[in-house]
């Protein structure tokens, strides 16, 4: 009895419980990697492992030494809020996700969870995770921020987390059009924010911390652009798996790690071009993702890559469309960048405003790196991104010359299609392009 009082007493401690089972899981998996593969294989998945590790790791301590735990949604420049206060930044999207990507059964028990409570099972896997982890006392938050965007999705769930047990929630209006009168208002709206939640929290916010997170990020930016130029060899010297990778990245670590991993990503992608190696074979194909990556399956990448040679030189969240911020600039002009960042944040950008965007960020990608198809993920939940796929076919058709296989499926839930059915679908495709 003493035992389990004693081990309840500790769990009460424990408020971001998931992220435990995150770095046990990265752990395990880390060692195995690292003894498992060759020095010279799977070089951005060791790098991944061992930076999403540490962050994991930083998180549970900082949220053991009783850190307020601020929830957020993706689609935010999180410099602003860990630079402004010594927080535990936990991204909902991402630690659904990152379930689904590490664990045999991902995020599935809690998605269920939500649903028998009574949220739809039609809606984005990327939020109903941590509404089934909150419903399961996994998670405690101090405070919750989100922004109206990109979709109804977003909407819909954050408030629930301030109705089942009243969690502070703090929203920030973004406009729909993403113009520089939008850019001012969500500029004012992200102050505003920032205030709200150093008031929760009861902690004023450190500008200068803020300037030196940001220029880590820029540094990360730097990077991502020598990243994407190396893109354009032929082959690509970059694993398809760098894709899903930068997708788990970006909204879960900041500043200085994530600059740390893409200039580890950087080294890799240089020394093969100069060696002129690739560990996994031939490239006979270029794919473009509009969309995201396969989450519950990441190994499909490593399939692609060596049993296709089809190389994934982009999804939606492995391209940055949006500028560094001047350091050195007033707060209003460092705002300025920030609200511009997050207007144009991956998925927030193509989906939150009009078509355009969405159609025109897919040619670009394809022409520039000379894609030679495209695979279009239709994920369940996200019904205004699935109403475009016919333009956005079309539109790469008559632009580039191009194909694009569409795919029905949930990018966090392996039940609804599952990945051996994902695989043929390709596989079919892949032969139907006779390259
Ligand atoms: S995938 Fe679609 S529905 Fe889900 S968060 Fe992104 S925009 Fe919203």
């Amino acid at each position: 009895m003493g035992t389990i009082k004693y081990w309840v007493e500790q769990l009460s401690e424990h408020k971001i419980i998931p992220y435990e089972i995150l770095y046990e899981t990265l752990s395990n998996s880390n060692d195995l990697i690292f003894s498992a593969f060759p020095d010279q294989e799977m070089l951005v998945l060791k790098s991944f492992v061992r930076v999403i590790k540490e962050t994991m790791e930083r998180n549970v301590n900082h949220s053991l030494e009783g850190l307020p735990i601020v929830g957020h949604h993706f689609s935010f420049p999180m410099e602003l809020f860990i630079g402004c206060f010594d927080i535990v930044p936990i991204c909902f999207e991402g630690v659904s996700y990152l379930l689904a990507a590490l664990l045999t059964l991902g995020s599935e028990p809690y998605y269920d969870i939500a649903e028998n409570f009574g949220h739809p099972y039609h809606t984005c896997t990327s939020q109903k995770g941590v509404i089934g982890m909150t419903l399961n006392n996994l998670f405690e938050f101090d405070a919750i921020i989100t922004p109206t965007a990109p979709c109804d999705n977003t909407m819909a769930s954050y408030p629930f987390f301030k109705w089942w047990n009243n969690t502070p929630l703090i929203i920030g209006d973004m406009p729909t059009p993403h113009d520089p009168r939008s850019t001012h208002y969500f500029k004012e709206e992200m102050m505003q924010m920032v205030n709200e939640l150093g008031n929760i929290i009861g902690q004023e916010p450190d500008y200068e911390n803020l300037r030196k997170i940001i220029a880590h990020h820029n540094q990360a930016l730097e990077y991502q652009a020598e990243i994407n130029e190396l893109k354009k060899a032929k082959p690509c010297p970059f694993e398809s798996l760098l894709c899903p990778a930068i997708a788990g990245s970006v909204p879960l670590l900041h500043g200085k790690e994530l600059a740390q991993f893409f200039k580890e990503v950087l080294e890799i992608g240089k020394k093969r071009l100069k060696s002129g190696k690739r560990p996994w074979g031939e490239e006979k194909i270029r794919s473009v993702w509009p969309y995201m990556s396969v989450l519950f399956d990441i190994a499909m990448c490593e399939w692609m890559d060596r049993e296709l040679g089809m190389s994934v030189l982009f999804d939606m969240f492995s391209y940055s469309f949006f500028d560094s911020i001047d350091i050195e600039s007033d707060l209003d002009t460092i705002f300025m960048g920030l609200s511009n960042q997050a207007l144009n944040y991956p998925m927030t950008r193509q989906s939150a405003t009009f078509a355009d965007p969405f159609i025109n960020d897919s040619v670009f990608l394809a022409k520039e790196y000379d894609a030679n198809c495209a695979i279009f993920t239709s994920h369940l939940g996200c019904k205004q991104s699935v109403s475009l796929i016919q333009i956005i076919r079309e539109s790469l058709r008559e632009q580039c010359g191009i194909p694009m296989l569409t795919i029905d499926l949930d990018v966090g839930d392996k039940r609804f299609t599952s990945a051996q059915t994902i695989r043929k679908e390709i596989e079919n495709f892949v032969t139907a392009l006779n390259l």
